[in-house]
Order: C-alpha cells, then structure tokens, then sequence
C-alpha cells in the first residue's frame, strides 16, 4: 500500500497571508505546507482522506485521475472547504461515498446540501453519505479501515487505522485508555503537531511524541504543522525518533505487522 502526504499544512496553511516570518519567507521547499490530506492507495484502490481548500492543487500535483472514496477526519473548513471539486470523480450514475462518523457527515452535508440532493442540478457533485461508527471497520475496493476516535478540543473526531499505519491529524487526546489497544502493531504512526507551544486543540510537537511513544510505531511522523517552526528545525529537535511529513512525500506502508 502506497501513502502520498497531499498537504501537512494547519489551517493557515505555510506561508501565512501576509506573514513574513522566517519560516513563510523560507526558500526551503518543504516549509511550503498546504492544507492537510493524506492519499492512499493500494492495487489501484485510491483513496484521500479530508479535502482541504487546496484539494484541487493537490490532485493536480499528485496527479490524481480517479479515486474511490473520501474519509473524513471532522468537517473543519481547512479538511473539508475542497469537497466541490470531487465533482470530477462523480457523475448521475456513479455517486462518489464520503466515510464518516455521523455527526460529521451530517456538518457536511448542511454545508454542501445540494451535492448530496436527490434531484440534484446538473453538474454539481454527486456524494453519498456511508455513516462509520465509532471503531467500526469499512472496506473500499482493495483497502480496509477502522475508525477510531480522538479528542481535538472537545469534539470527538476520526482517526483512521489501515495495514500497519493510522493517520490521526488534529489531536488533543490520543484516549490511549481505550484506543492503546486498536493502535498496536503499527510501522507507522502519522500524528498531528501544531507547533512547540501548546494549544487546545491540537498537541504540541513534545506532546505527540510523549504520547506517540506509549503506542511505540516503528515510525513517527508529523503533520499539520504550523509556521512557527521550519522543517529543518523540527528534524534537528526530534529525528531519527521522529520527523515531519512534508507535502508530496511518499511511502510504502505494509499490511499488519
Ligand atoms: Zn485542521
Ligand atoms: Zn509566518
Ligand atoms: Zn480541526
């Protein structure tokens, strides 16, 4: 199975609008950052998880002529504001599905309202809800999921689990109590870190390590980083225990360890 980081970018995105920062004013291609998502692909199964403001962009760069499915993390704007141009996977015979909790899929929906409508405008994009419950497992094509859920701020939102790696962006409480157990085993673990101070919502870099190394993966990676720190100083903090992604990385995951 094949892994491809579209954007590791927070909400801002790296550069900032208007900030000329060290890091937004970087010549380093890797402190380019565009909105986090993840593509995955495994025996021409592909899939992306969240589809940011840049989504667009990503699938142009990436080269992305088909995809199977969309996951979702939560319906925050900076995963979700790129959904209308899925349109070019859909037509009125084939409706792309969206994979979710609930909750989220509900938030989308109310957001984008005529892509999921019964009679809809020719044109739009055709999507339909597939509502995955919390530790629930699902299958598209050659690829298998489970859902697992994490605190960011008070909301519970989805991590996903798939062969040996789990992607789990914009996190402020692994819930190890309960999830230790789903997340064992795993040659990759790609978890969210905003920035060196902490924040409510997100973990910081030092926080997702701690918690990252109770679940020992053979493999730590950062994303949604935001402009405070460049690559080079993140690698210099935490490698060889863990460094960031950076946007069109691409890796080879295994199936179960
Ligand atoms: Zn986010
Ligand atoms: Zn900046
Ligand atoms: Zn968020």
């Amino acid at each position: 199975m094949r892994i491809t980081f579209l954007g590791t970018g927070t909400s801002h995105g790296v550069p900032v609008i208007g900030c000329h920062c060290p890091v937004c004013s970087s010549a380093d291609p890797h402190d380019s950052r565009w909105r986090s998502s993840l593509m995955v692909e495994k025996d021409g199964t592909r899939v992306v998880i969240d589809t940011g403001c840049e989504f667009r962009l990503q699938a142009l760069r990436s080269g992305i002529g088909s995809l199977d499915g969309v996951l979702y993390t939560h319906a925050h704007a900076d995963h979700l504001m790129g959904l209308d141009d899925l349109r070019v996977f859909t037509s009125e015979e084939k409706r792309l599905p969206l994979y979710s909790f609930g909750d989220v899929l509900d938030r989308i929906s109310a957001c984008f309202p005529y892509a999921f409508a019964d009679y809809a405008y020719k044109g739009v994009p055709r999507l339909e809800k597939r509502v995955v419950e919390e530790y629930g497992t699902f299958s598209i094509g050659s690829l298998r999921f489970q859902a697992i859920p994490v605190l960011h701020g008070m909301m519970r939102i989805a991590g996903y689990r798939f062969g040996s790696a789990a992607y789990i962006t914009d996190v402020s409480d692994l819930l190890l109590e309960t999830n230790a157990r789903y997340l064992q085993g795993l040659g990759l673990l790609v978890i969210g870190a905003l920035r060196s101070r902490p924040h409510w919502s997100h973990f910081s870099f030092d926080q997702a390590l701690e918690n990252a190394r109770k679940l020992r993966p053979q493999r730590i990676l950062f994303t949604h980083i935001s402009h405070e720190t460049s690559d080079a100083e993140i690698r210099r903090r935490y490698a060889p225990e863990a460094y960031p992604a950076y946007d069109t990385l691409t890796l080879e995951v295994d199936d179960e360890r």
